[in-house]
């Protein structure tokens, strides 16, 4: 460490805050345009807390984030974890589904070195980008991590606009506010304890996960969509209403389907407790949100088919 300062890899795969549009607009631009290379060059001020590197995993908007490329995150973060030039990481996202990777790569690297995913709201071509303070603010916080190693160093964390959220309980919140990532239990902050027990799941040989969807109930919603997704998927999450609650005829077609279900709640905060009656033989997502409830399911899919073992992993 020639310079004394932490070494800190970004790993850039696209959304907002590599986004290019119409110079000082905040919409109607596209994202995943600028590289890995260059955002870093647009932030001078990293060279000042950090050395840092940049690499291309992937450009796309955060929407088109696939199985493979989660994987293929998470191997290369796995890679970096072991590199001992490297004390930390940080990885450009897409808001959008910037949640849904944290809880991936926290439930598939064993993180010795803390991985700080962050990302924006407004593309770099906006009048005031948020993307350059989001990521000096990701970089200073695993500088931070990496000079005072104790827990919580060894986890995945979302900092976003001035705040440090834990990959299980950060989800995006809002669609437009500056500071749209949140928890899934407001007031109650992050709980970056519960994350010292979780599930840990080898995806590193694995080129595609299970097919996992998730179903959203609305009044009179048409049991159908339920028989469809079904057929097409390897297990389901169901984003009921309330606590997880649905219609009798949807709940006519789940006693026909024979895939794995996980019962979670479309008001995407509090604790679902499964009702029994309505959905037996289901597994309650408990905190977890429908979106991070598919992350998990898939997970556990690839190392077993029981519901009882899967009810397991959905305890801790
Ligand atoms: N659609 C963008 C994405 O998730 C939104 C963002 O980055 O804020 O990639």
């Amino acid at each position: 460490m020639a310079s004394g300062k932490k070494r800190i890899a970004i790993l850039a795969t696209g959304g907002t805050i590599a986004g290019v549009g119409e110079p000082g607009k905040s919409t109607g631009y596209v994202p995943g345009q600028i590289s890995a290379e260059d955002l870093v060059k647009s932030v001078p001020e990293l060279s000042e807390y950090a050395e840092v590197t940049a690499e291309q995993i992937c450009n796309v908007n955060s929407d088109d984030i696939t199985d493979k490329l989660c994987i293929k995150l998470s191997n290369r973060i796995r890679e970096l974890q072991e590199d001992e030039t490297i004390d930390g990481i940080v990885v450009t996202h897409g808001t959008d589904t910037m949640d849904e990777t944290a809880y991936f790569i926290s439930l598939t690297v064993k993180c010795e070195k803390a991985v700080v995913l962050t990302g924006s709201m407004k593309p770099a071509t906006a009048k005031d980008p948020d993307g350059p303070a989001n990521l000096l603010g990701a970089v200073r916080a695993a500088v931070g991590f990496a000079i005072d190693d104790d827990p919580p160093a060894n986890l995945v964390w979302v900092f976003f606009a001035g705040e440090l959220f834990d990959a299980r309980s950060v989800q995006k919140c809002s669609a437009s506010a500056i500071n749209a990532m949140g928890v899934d239990a407001p007031g109650e902050g992050s709980n970056w304890n519960a994350l010292k027990e979780q599930n840990f799941f080898d995806v590193s040989k694995l080129q595609e996960l299970p097919r996992v969807n998730v179903v959203y109930f609305t009044v009179d919603a048409n049991p159908k969509v339920l028989e469809y997704a079904a057929c097409v998927s390897d297990g389901l999450v169901i984003a009921g209403a309330g606590s997880g609650e649905f219609s009798q005829a949807w709940a006519k077609v789940l006693e026909r389907i024979d895939i794995p279900v996980v019962i979670a709640s479309r008001t995407h905060h509090g604790l679902v407790t499964l009702n029994e009656t309505l959905a037996p033989g289901c597994i309650c997502a408990g905190r977890l949100a429908p979106q991070k409830a598919a992350v998990l399911l898939k997970l556990a899919l690839t190392v077993t088919e029981r519901v009882d073992d899967i009810k397991r992993v959905f305890s801790l």
